[in-house]
């Protein structure tokens, strides 16, 4: 086994092509040692990022994280972490106390949430930071300075979005151009089968504008892509967790189960996993620097860590077998 890593973007740094993320998992699922072993067994498979924002686990994903790092004590030059603002820290129960740093990207509160995500890290700087979602009240401008200071400040290296739409990008790129600011490098979009519209269709043009990169969040659908939603949910597993109730419906669409289980067939005639086979494809779209893992046990992470062999092997027909299996039900 041995990782792949792709330019993030047009940008001068190296990702690797599997990562490993933190949302639901660490704190919920993962306490303090899982989190440093599973960390260690991602990098000993080759992984240099591993991504957070300071919404996961209200603060606590990233103290995990920060524990294990030092810990760990590898090179600072070795590694890539990310954090994400928008949503902001549970504040007080005053209205005061969330208006100005809950779903904003106002300047006020990128300049200070930057500052509590170094700290629960023990960080200096933070290689990746990414604006969580877009802020319609906040002027696109007002934003994009605030991202090109916190950089300019040393406290980041480069900065992006998620889920924000082509035309959004565009409109920060522009401004960052026009000002000669540091400009976006990369945006973090949900990227699987079953969800590719964004990444294929909608970004389209900004490849080749500003050669966007991507790092991609839930390549198996939150666990859909595995098969262990075929009969239900299973004990223990997300879609069992109340405060992810919302992804029930999906997890349980039985069309897309039926898929599933046709993937398994495929994945079963090349000797890997169906959670495998799903991983592959995503990293087979040459825009996607990143494909950034989720896991609730160190068997898992196993399992989709060699998930490297299976795309460094798959072939156009069997990209084609996946894609007809399950194109019905893409949005
Ligand atoms: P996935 O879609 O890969 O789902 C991961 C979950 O699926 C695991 O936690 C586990 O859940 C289950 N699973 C994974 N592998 C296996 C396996 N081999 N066998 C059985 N079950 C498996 O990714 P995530 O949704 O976790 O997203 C990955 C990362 O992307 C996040 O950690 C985060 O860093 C980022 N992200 C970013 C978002 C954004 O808005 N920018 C939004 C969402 C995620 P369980 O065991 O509990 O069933």
């Amino acid at each position: 086994t041995s990782m792949v890593y792709r330019r993030l973007g047009r940008s001068g740094l190296q990702v690797s092509l599997f990562s490993l993320g933190s949302w639901v998992t660490f704190h919920n699922q993962v306490d303090s040692s899982g989190v440093r072993e599973m960390m260690a067994m991602a990098w000993d498979a080759g992984v240099n990022f591993f991504d957070n924002a300071e919404v996961y686990a209200n603060g606590e994903s990233e103290l995990l994280m920060g524990k294990a790092l030092k810990q760990l004590s590898w090179n600072r030059l070795d590694y890539v972490i990310s954090s994400k603002f928008y949503w902001g820290l549970k504040g007080g129960d005053k209205p005061q106390s969330s208006i100005n740093s809950r779903n904003t990207l106002n300047r006020k509160y990128l300049l200070q949430a930057v500052d509590g995500s170094l700290q629960r890290l023990g960080l200096e700087y933070l290689d990746l930071i990414y604006c969580h979602r877009a802020d319609q009240h906040t002027p696109i401008e007002e934003t994009v300075w605030a991202m090109h200071n916190i950089i300019e400040q040393g406290k980041a290296l480069y900065w992006g979005t998620s889920e924000w739409s082509a035309a959004e990008i565009m409109a920060a790129w522009e401004i960052a151009e026009r000002h000669h600011l540091h400009k976006p490098v990369m945006e973090q979009p949900e990227y699987h089968l079953f969800h590719r519209q964004r990444v294929e269709n909608e970004y389209a043009r900004l490849y080749e504008h500003m050669s966007l990169g991507l790092t991609t969040w839930s390549p198996l659908a939150s666990g859909l892509l595995t098969g262990k939603y075929l009969k239900g949910i299973p004990e223990g597993s997300r879609a069992s967790l109340p405060a992810l109730s919302f992804l029930k419906e999906g997890l349980l669409d039985q069309d897309k189960n039926a898929a599933v289980a046709e993937l398994q067939g495929l994945a079963q005639s090349i000797n890997c996993s169906v959670s495998q086979l799903a991983l592959a494809w995503v990293a087979h779209n040459p825009h996607v620097s990143s494909v950034i893992l989720g896991a609730s046990r160190k068997e898992q992470l196993q399992e989709n860590l060699a998930a490297i062999n299976v795309f460094k092997a798959l072939t156009p027909e069997i990209i084609q077998q996946m894609e007809s299996i399950t194109e019905k039900y893409a949005d």
